[in-house]
């Protein structure tokens, strides 16, 4: 609907021109936000020109602009930096330079510009928006236009998109090259793990984020490290060297070899005087420890974006052009960002404003407002680290009476992160002065050799990075004997239950819910994270393990696409899983940027075919060498019981009359398994977190008598034994989910009668739908059927 409602929206109106271009710091996912910006708009009838060199290039004009065609952004998905150049230029700061730059841009009849960068970069964009009338007035009395010229050019409309790897905007949960950092970061710290524990050594890793702890934050979660610097968390000038001890001290005692210390490069203490990483290796060597210190430095910006920076960047390009199309000269400038899964739009001003207020706020000593100016994300996220990691030693303990046991059990094919949830599950726990068992082998695991074991803080150790399940797992549920399953949970006297696991997972809270009435031990809180690489859980739109699976998708594709430059006109069939949900293969044709997606949603036909054939003519007919990668079609397994993937790929290398060569693809287990992505660890341990609190939050051993209205599972000892009259009970049984901007937990009985599709295995709601729609815009697919 948004989509016709921007092609509406410039109906009739003269040919817009659009200027794009990045500038500031390089991010990765630039290129594919210019991509996007460039064939969507392309598709809604504009001309788009890229500016060389950010600001630099505006000031001076001429061929710095460049009028783009949509060839000139093929392969641009996958590559890292920007292709069309950054730079820090002073000059657009002064007003002689805004003049220069508009007098370029009326040149070439641009009257709106996209600008992917920081709060700098948007700063200058909105002045320059300001600035325009009154600068476009001056060109016309210094006689460079005539008031005729200008006429079409009185106002000058401004989109931002936040590139930055430090993701230090206000209101947006991350910005384009984010999520890319930070895996590169994670990646380079289980390097440094492997070589650190061989010698027992310290290592202080040093991050990007002069004012932003967020790739420290993240860093320091999805890498299990001891201890993190933050500007927004300044130190105690007094203590931190303790506390840093002290807490490394604990971990060392606790059987830890390796210590890791991920300081932030604006890390300060409360008097503003900088932590350097040479002042905590000091401390450290103080307490005997063999430490070294790794800057990590540029490596954090390279490479080729994630999945998930090529999928924001993608979606935020095209709402960009969409934001252009739709904007009046009264509408206040938009920056695009994203709350939790919802592409966003909100007044670019306020997001830098707010933005500047965190340093101003640290500057001035107020790190409580910093730090309330990040995202809420970002605040419970740091207080997950503490209280996981920081305050490991009894201080966060409940009191005796309300310590539970909680179950946690994994069930389903592996996806990755299943390890990294329960760890953080535990650990929790652990600081809280509850037990974690983890019920081994699933539920069949727990039917035939009732294996429960108490996890310890070692016991997990290191589980944040390692794929596959260290429980064991299986597609077994909980149905297959409900009787010896309420044995071994009286056996266990399990006060909560934590399913990690895909659709089987799903369908086993539902029978531990429904038996409930024939079972009462099973009226204790229950919470499912879903975890699998299909996405198919009903009423979420987030799985864990599904990122890891798109970034090896991503790789995957690329490398043969890559490989396709050598023989040159070869085509792909990809066959990806997802079951009887379409969704992997719709996000990884988006961010690999698919000739065609295969899904079980769309059913092919010979039609499809025929389109794919002419999309790949077209595409290889224009192919003069310089377009050498190869192409790609993605199919689900499950898109067809007809149309295979080996019938596709015959059917169209017998059509292509040996213009282009087609092969298949399967990466098969690939997908499932692999170290968990920095994305996945991180929702893993904010979504364990919060099942815990969940759970702790029904449970209340002192008070199992209060009043519905509190929600709380109803419960007296009778005899030593729990009694439970349970009130509201459904809503105990529930589903972490995320859906847009929100995450919250949805009751088991609800989602079931209202959300699922029990025979296909998914829910009714196609939440992305969306994908690939943009998909086929982007691909040109739209243009061939003339669509509009
Ligand atoms: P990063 O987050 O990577 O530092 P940034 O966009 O904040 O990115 P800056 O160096 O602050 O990076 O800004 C990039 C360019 O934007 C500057 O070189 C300048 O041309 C322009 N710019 C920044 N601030 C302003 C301003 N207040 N007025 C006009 N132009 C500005």
């Amino acid at each position: 609907k948004s989509l016709h409602s921007a092609a509406k929206a410039s109906e009739g109106k003269p040919k817009k021109k659009i200027a794009v271009m990045t500038s500031g710091g390089d991010s990765p996912g630039m290129n594919v936000a210019v991509r996007a910006v460039v064939r969507a708009g392309i598709y809604y009838g504009c001309d788009v020109y890229t500016v060389y060199e950010g600001y630099e290039g505006l000031l001076r004009g001429g061929d710095m602009l460049h009028k783009m065609g949509w060839a000139d952004v093929r392969g641009w998905l996958s590559e890292g930096g920007t292709l069309i150049g950054t730079a820090r230029c002073l000059a657009f700061k002064e007003r002689v330079g805004m003049k220069k730059a508009a007098a370029n841009l009326i040149e070439k009849g641009i009257d709106a510009l996209i600008v992917c960068g920081g709060d700098g970069s948007l700063t200058g964009a909105d002045l320059f928006r300001s600035l325009w009338p009154g600068l476009v007035e001056e060109l016309v009395s210094e006689g460079r236009f005539t008031p005729a010229q200008v006429a079409q050019y009185r106002s000058l409309t401004i989109v931002g998109l936040v590139g930055s790897i430090d993701n230090d905007m206000s209101g947006t949960d991350s910005t384009i090259g984010a999520y890319s950092a930070l895996e590169r970061i994670c990646e380079m710290v289980d390097y440094i793990h492997a070589t650190a524990k061989s010698h027992s050594r310290a290592f202080i890793v040093e991050v990007m984020g002069r004012h932003c702890g967020w790739l420290a934050l993240m860093a320091g979660i999805a890498t299990a490290a001891d201890y993190i610097f933050i500007p927004e968390r300044a130190a105690e000038p007094d203590k931190w060297r303790e506390d840093l001890k002290s807490v490394c001290k604990r971990h060392k005692n606790k059987g830890r070899r390796n210590i890791t210390v991920i300081v932030a490069e604006g890390a300060l203490d409360k008097d503003l005087k900088p932590i350097t990483s040479e002042e905590v290796k000091d401390t450290l060597v103080e307490m005997g420890l063999d430490t070294r210190i790794t800057t990590l430095g540029h490596v954090q910006r390279g490479g080729t974006a994630v999945a998930h920076d090529r999928w924001l960047a993608t979606l935020q390009g095209v709402d960009a052009v969409k934001a252009v199309l739709e904007m009046t000269p009264d509408t206040p400038s938009p920056l695009i960002g994203i709350l939790e899964n919802k592409i966003i739009r909100m007044p670019l001003m306020e997001s830098v404003k707010l933005t500047k207020e965190v340093a101003t706020a640290i500057e001035a000593k107020d790190f409580d407002k910093a730090i309330s100016l990040r995202d809420t994300e970002f605040i419970e996220l740091y207080d997950n680290f503490i209280s996981t990691t920081i305050k490991d030693d009894g201080s966060e303990f409940v009191p005796e009476n309300e310590r539970l046991r909680i179950g946690i059990v994994h069930v389903g094919a592996p996806s990755a992160a299943l390890n990294a949830a329960t760890r953080a599950a535990s650990l929790y726990c652990l600081s809280h002065g509850h037990k974690p068992f983890a019920i081994m082998n699933g539920f069949s695991g727990l039917i035939q050799d009732g294996v429960v074991n108490e996890l310890s803080w070692i016991d997990v150790e290191n589980w944040h990075n390692l794929g596959g399940s260290e429980i064991g797992t299986n597609r077994s549920v909980a149905a297959d004997d409900m009787g010896a399953v309420a044995y071994h949970f009286q056996k266990n006297q399990f006060d909560g239950l934590i399913i990690v696991g895909g659709f089987e997972g799903f369908k086993s809270l539902k029978q531990l819910h429904d038996a409930r009435p024939q079972y009462p031990i099973f009226n204790i809180p229950m919470t499912l994270i879903p975890a699998t690489v299909s996405n198919n859980v009903p009423g979420t739109e987030y799985s864990l393990g599904t990122d890891t699976c798109l970034n090896s998708l991503v790789n995957y594709t690329d490398a043969i696409k890559q490989s396709a430059s050598a023989t040159r006109r070869r085509v792909f069939v990809v066959e990806v899983q997802g079951g009887h949900s379409g969704y992997v293969a719709s996000f990884t044709g988006l961010v690999t940027g698919a000739v065609s997606v295969y899904t079980p949603e769309q059913k092919i036909d010979l039609g499809t075919i025929k389109e794919d054939l002419a999309l790949l003519q077209e595409n290889f007919r224009h192919d003069q060498g310089e377009n050498r990668n190869g192409k790609i079609l993605i199919r689900n397994e499950q898109a067809s019981s007809i149309y295979t993937t080996e019938l596709i790929a015959d059917i169209i290398s017998e059509s292509s009359k040996g213009r282009f060569g087609v092969r298949t693809a399967i990466p098969g287990h690939v997908q499932q398994g692999g170290v968990p992505s920095s994305k996945d660890r991180v929702a893993a341990s904010r979504f364990a977190v919060k099942c815990v609190k969940f759970i702790e939050s029904w449970n209340n051993k002192n008070t199992g008598d209060r009043s519905k209205d509190d929600k709380i599972l109803r419960f007296k000892y009778v005899n030593g034994v729990k009694n439970y009259t349970v009130e509201n009970e459904s809503a105990s049984a529930a589903v972490i989910c995320v859906n847009g901007s929100t995450v919250s937990f949805k009751p088991i009985k609800d989602l079931w009668t209202r959300e699922t599709n029990v025979e296909l295995r998914k829910g009714h709601e196609i939440h992305w739908k969306e994908f690939n729609r943009i998909g086929d815009i982007l691909s040109g697919r739209c243009n061939l059927r003339k669509e509009v």
